[in-house]
């Protein structure tokens, strides 16, 4: 295992951290703690010591089996991380009251990463203006945490806005090669390294969607490699190739797959990757973006619509279909971050847009956005989109 330094306190992370928002399942929905339990302490006992979970990862269910599975003396070999879930908060003292479940779901006394879960730019606005920033203060001088930082779904200019805001300690992004204009992006991830904060990587897959059906097309640019890797091997080592990155997480479920992604957290050096590999991914890249529904980076540019849809989010959801081998799974999504279950409660859906055309001509990409938005609404929405929207948001309040 390669550690690497958190930039303001020193830590020494494992570069692979272990997600707990996708742990195995018994048939009947609930966490398979006996295996999963195994598969944690097996990847702590090979060198992994950054442990990752959320308020609402498995409807609730994660911090109490991360509570369970770090028994037995594995806490004290681990930073633990969780987030405050920032959608729920309405006054300044419920931030207490979520920090404070938290420590006893998890069996612990302090939180060593504790993050503002899921911002973009108005629920950043919300919670700053309910006292965020005094409470994650009065939270670390008082012990329950230890270090304080965000993990983020907006867009590029609310990242920095975000990172400038307060004095973080750190904060996690999405990042992976079909993502470097998505979201915080390459620049984000660089400008908050540029203000010394540790950057934890989240969704280095896209969800698993660059891994579990690779198109024929793409596995041919693959299999031209002198070296053969898998293309989930490919794609942490891209991430792991830029110095800014700390941690990259991975929400893993399958005992093989940690084997191999321990491994491979063994050998990822920074900027180890030449040229000519490089060169491949973005081969990938090109040919992944040319097989998509829509040729969508996420730049932004188009937004804000004045109907309020999340276009950017819309075709990130869009092309994900084109990629995913489980499309109800992708349609949860869909509802759940589009229908406001996240996000103030604003819906931000395809079905919003009310075809006024301002968006397009701002599309350095000339996407058709309306045109596109009405197949989205047909592939995404459809007959049960609401009872999809209300699951979603009894999933994300789940206590
Ligand atoms: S066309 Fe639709 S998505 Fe574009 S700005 Fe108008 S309402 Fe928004
Ligand atoms: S639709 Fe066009 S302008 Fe909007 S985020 Fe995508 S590429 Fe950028």
């Amino acid at each position: 295992m390669l550690y690497r330094k958190m930039p303001k306190n020193g830590d020494e992370l494992s570069i692979l951290g272990f997600g707990c928002m996708r742990l195995p399942e018994k048939e009947d929905g609930l966490i398979d703690e006996e295996r999963a339990t195994k598969q944690v302490r097996y990847a702590i006992d090979n060198g992994i010591n950054y442990v990752d979970t959320a308020w609402p990862y498995h409807m609730g269910q994660s911090e109490p089996f991360v509570g369970r599975a770090l028994s037995d003396g594995y806490r004290e070999k681990v930073k633990l991380a969780t987030k405050l879930p920032s959608w729920l908060i309405e006054k300044r003292e419920d931030m207490d009251k979520f920090l404070n479940a938290q420590l006893g779901k998890l069996r612990t006394d302090h939180i060593d990463y504790y993050l503002v879960h899921a911002l973009v730019g108005e629920l950043w606005d919300n919670v700053f203006g309910l006292g965020v920033a005094e409470f994650l203060d009065q939270a670390k001088a008082d012990g329950r945490i230890m270090n304080a930082g965000f993990s983020f779904h907006g867009s590029s200019e609310d990242f920095n806005r975000i990172v400038d805001a307060y004095d973080w300690d750190f904060c996690q992004i999405q990042y992976n090669f079909l993502d470097e204009k998505n979201q915080a992006g390459t620049a984000g991830l660089e400008y908050a390294a540029s203000k010394g904060l540790g950057v934890v990587i989240m969704e280095p897959l896209r969800g698993g969607n660059l891994t579990k059906t690779v198109p024929q097309a793409v596995k041919e640019i693959w299999d031209e490699a002198l070296v053969n890797r898998t293309p989930a091997e490919w794609a942490f080592r891209w991430v792991w190739n830029h110095p800014e990155v700390t941690v990259v997480l991975s929400g893993m479920n399958d005992e093989a797959h940690i084997r191999q992604n321990l491994k491979v957290a063994g050998q990822a050096y920074p900027h180890s990757l030449k040229d000519a590999e490089l060169s491949l991914v973005k081969r990938v890249e090109q040919k992944y973006r040319e097989l998509m529904k829509v040729a969508c980076t996420g730049c932004q540019y188009c937004m804000p619509c004045p109907s309020g849809v999340n276009i950017p989010l819309c075709f990130e959801h869009y092309n994900n279909l084109t990629l995913a081998d489980n499309p109800s799974g992708e349609k949860f999504m869909y509802a759940a971050r589009l229908g406001g279950a996240v996000a103030l409660g604003q819906p931000e859906f395809a079905s919003l847009c009310v075809q006024c055309g301002q968006c397009a001509e701002k599309c350095p990409q000339h996407i058709d956005i309306p045109g596109v938005l009405e197949s989205v609404v047909e592939e995404l929405e459809g007959p049960d989109f609401e009872q999809r929207v209300t699951m979603a948001k009894q999933a994300f309040k789940q206590i």
